[in-house]
């Protein structure tokens, strides 16, 4: 594209990152940030005016879950790689990192060339993975080297979910050997056993209602597994990321390992900031959407993430983007019964059998919903205009912590001379009313209906090229690239 050659110049805006706030012009050119300052000269340039906007690194989501399919029903969660980076795109986010999950006929390398290629054709903004530790044997083990050779420099460790989940020696081996390779484990923190001992023991009373979804899956358990992962990594020494904490429990438990000296992050997603419990008391049709784990709390733990949040116990904030339609979440079918294009077209796909009784039982539900485009609106709006996070605190949070934690940085999620020019160009200033139907996920309901926020970005650039401008998308699919990321163990102690 034209745009990767011409320099940029992008004048009077407010430059925003993780450390200072400055009025400054920004230059851009083959790609990349070439220079800022004040009245920078820059003849031949093309320019944009952004004055009254915040200019910020692109957001970068480190966990989402595209053309996923999940659990033993491979229900596949209904965007791809085309229509969710181009909702990512139009909410601000420049960089995604989804997830490599082996299935048992596959090597984990195997596993990784097919999501390769599935990215490589369809994204609109720049991708990494994670691999899923979902075995542990001599095969899996060995094949931890190739994988951080191969730029996946972070493992998902399951604790609970059958199929994929690590029994506690286990999860002490696949430590043992990302230690020796400077990977870092991201955890899914619950107590299995005590999710499928609740389940059981509700299914067999008749409890099939998705109210008693957030019941099989109590805080304590989310606690006792992150005071139990935490008690293994510190044996051995090693980081670990939490991956959606939920509750204030889990809080305390990485707290006090902090306070000792265990190096512990974590990542909270803006769901779990705003929602509340109560949401699951409402009939099924409706009450599925919710369906997620961790599951939504209570209003005191929306408190404490906020508060963990400010104090930089949680560094991350991220989606856990696992969209399903209302079909899909009530069992109608496995896959998505639409796909909005990018021109705004929408894509009529082949009818389907229904692939269970429906409405399902509520541990049958396919777990998670879409927020890959309403992340950063939600916590400008819900953060920086209540006062609970800076300006500052929000780029960290959304993007430079996030490059950091996952060895990206500074190519994303700095402002720095040399990075990629992923851009966000964002109206302080712009109201929004949150609706499925104006939002680019592929699905047909959002948590946050009828929500209105101010703030929103107005343009949206990746490697100097304007993918977003005033809600128009002008990228192209394929065009997003692989991102290799380094062994970065001991830069995620800082
Ligand atoms: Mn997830």
């Amino acid at each position: 594209m034209a745009s990767e050659h011409l320099d940029l110049v992008i004048r009077n805006g407010l430059l925003v990152t993780a450390s200072e706030t400055f009025p400054a012009d920004l230059l851009i050119r083959a790609g990349k940030i070439h220079a800022l300052g004040r009245g920078i000269r820059a003849d031949g340039a093309a320019e944009i005016d952004a004055r009254g906007l915040l200019v910020m690194p692109g957001g970068i989501d480190s966990h989402v879950h595209l053309q996923y399919p999940q659990g033993r029903h491979r229900v596949v969660s209904s965007d791809d790689w085309l229509t969710g980076t181009v909702a990512a795109a139009h909410g601000g986010t420049t960089t995604v990192i989804d997830f490599v999950e082996a299935r048992p006929d596959q090597t984990w390398m195997q596993a990784f060339e097919v999501r390769l290629a599935e990215a490589a054709s369809q994204a609109v903004i720049d991708y990494a993975f994670h691999m899923a530790f979902n075995r542990v044997d001599e095969r899996s083990l060995g094949e931890v080297q190739s994988v951080v050779e191969a730029g996946i420099s972070s493992f998902k460790i399951y604790m609970a979910y059958e199929g994929i989940r690590l029994e506690d020696d286990g999860i002490l081996r696949a430590l043992e050997q990302l230690k020796v390779h400077g990977a870092l484990p991201l955890v899914h923190a619950e107590n299995h056993a005590l999710i499928r001992y609740l389940t059981q023991r509700h299914r067999a009373v008749g409890h099939t209602q998705v109210r008693w979804h957030p019941h099989v899956h109590p805080a304590a358990g989310e606690a006792e597994a992150t005071y139990r992962i935490l008690t293994l990594a510190a044996q051995l020494d090693i980081p670990v990321h939490i991956a959606h904490v939920s509750a204030a429990q889990v809080l305390d438990v990485m707290r006090m390992f902090r306070a000792n000296g265990q190096p512990v992050s974590g990542e909270v997603c803006p769901q779990h900031l705003l929602l509340t419990e109560a949401l699951y008391d409402q009939p099924d049709e409706v009450a599925v959407r919710y369906v997620m784990a961790p599951p939504l709390r209570s209003a005191a733990d929306n408190a404490a993430l906020w508060q963990a949040l400010q104090e930089g116990l949680l560094d991350c904030v991220v989606t856990d983007h696992c969209p399903f339609t209302l079909a899909q979440k009530q069992g109608r079918r496995r896959t998505a019964e639409f796909r909005r294009l990018p021109d705004g077209g929408v894509q009529t796909m082949e009818p389907e059998a229904p692939w269970a009784e429906h409405p399902l039982a509520f541990d049958q539900v396919p777990g998670g919903a879409p927020g890959i485009e309403t992340r950063l609106p939600l916590l400008y709006h819900y953060g920086v205009r209540t006062g609970r996070l800076s300006l500052t605190q929000f780029v960290e949070c959304t993007s430079t912590a996030v490059a950091r934690r996952f060895g990206l940085y500074p190519r994303k999620g700095s402002l720095m001379p040399g990075a990629d020019a992923d851009l966000v160009l964002f109206d302080p200033g712009h109201t929004v009313t949150l609706s499925a139907t104006t939002l680019h996920q592929n699905c047909d309901y959002t948590p946050f209906e009828g929500w209105t926020v101010t703030g929103w970005p107005c343009m949206v650039l990746s490697r100097g090229e304007i993918i977003v401008r005033d809600g128009q998308f002008l990228g192209r699919p394929g065009r997003g690239e692989y991102l290799k990321r380094a062994p970065d163990a001991l830069a995620a102690r800082s």
